[in-house]
């Protein structure tokens, strides 16, 4: 179904976006991952995914919280595969704490890797999506936003941010064939997570937390044509945690 497509995945050799990574493949897509850095992750994911699927996929190391990073990865990008079809802002951080103690740099820091990271790469294809007349925008949000989870006031204001950029983006983009929607994960089983199962698990109707997976899947079908007519919604995925 995404044969001859592109999917740039970021934050995507670890957690949630390897499972986009891993689902978009089986679908057909070529991968490219931007990530802090070329390693071991990136290294296994690479091999794991091209032996399974066929596919091509190779990874770029892109901090994304940097505009000008952004830029030439996307370029270089888009000349390594030919086109660049699907993006997936999934790289964050989080860096929690209350508002009274919570550090300057621990409020930039989620802010820029979140948020302008989102905008940045977002920026980056802008061009390359008009011009093809189609594209796809999936951002990584958070049920937090829609909550206001205390201690994560950086984190809540990043991910409400990334909401309202998705409005933003569907609505620039959308006489060009553009989608742009969010993903708001609950409490997914990742390295993100290790060790705050205990403190969530009671709270989720469903009474356990999500896999990478789960998300994977519905990201599969906000990158597909099926989801053609969908754009700047926000669809949270959190076993019920934030029914209102
Ligand atoms: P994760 O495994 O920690 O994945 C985050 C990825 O982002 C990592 O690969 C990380 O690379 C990368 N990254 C961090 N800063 C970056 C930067 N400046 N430039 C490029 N890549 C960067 O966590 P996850 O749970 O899969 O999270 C994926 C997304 O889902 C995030 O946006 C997160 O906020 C969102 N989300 C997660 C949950 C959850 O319960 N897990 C819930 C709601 C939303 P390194 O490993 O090299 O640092």
């Amino acid at each position: 179904m995404l044969k001859g497509k592109t999917a740039v995945v970021t934050g995507g050799s670890t957690g949630i976006g390897a499972a986009i990574c891993r689902k978009l493949a089986s679908m057909g897509a070529d991968i490219a991952i931007a990530a802090l850095a070329c390693d071991e992750n990136s290294d296994n994911l690479e091999k794991e995914i091209s032996e399974t699927f066929g596919v091509r996929i190779k990874t770029y190391a892109c901090n994304v919280a940097d505009a000008e990073q952004c830029k030439a990865t996307i370029k270089q990008i888009h000349g390594d595969f030919g086109n660049v079809t699907i993006l997936v802002n999934n790289a964050g951080i989080t860096r929690d704490g209350l508002m009274l103690t919570m550090k300057e740099a621990d409020f930039d820091a989620v802010i820029n890797t979140n948020l302008k990271g989102t905008f940045n790469m977002t920026q980056a294809c802008y061009r390359i999506f008009m011009k093809q007349k189609y594209g796809k925008v999936i951002n990584l949000a958070s049920v937090s936003a829609l909550l206001g989870t205390a201690g994560q006031a950086n984190y809540a204001a990043s991910k409400s941010g990334i909401i309202a950029l998705t409005k933003v983006t569907a609505r620039e983009l959308a006489s060009r064939g553009v989608t742009c929607n969010a993903i708001a994960p609950g409490f997914i089983s990742t390295d993100m997570t290790k060790g705050l199962e205990d403190q969530y698990i009671g709270q989720i109707p469903m009474g356990r937390p999500g896999k990478p997976e789960d998300v994977a899947n519905l990201a599969a079908f906000l990158a597909s044509p099926d989801s053609d007519y969908l754009t700047g919604t926000v669809i949270r995925i959190d076993g019920g945690l934030a029914i209102s």
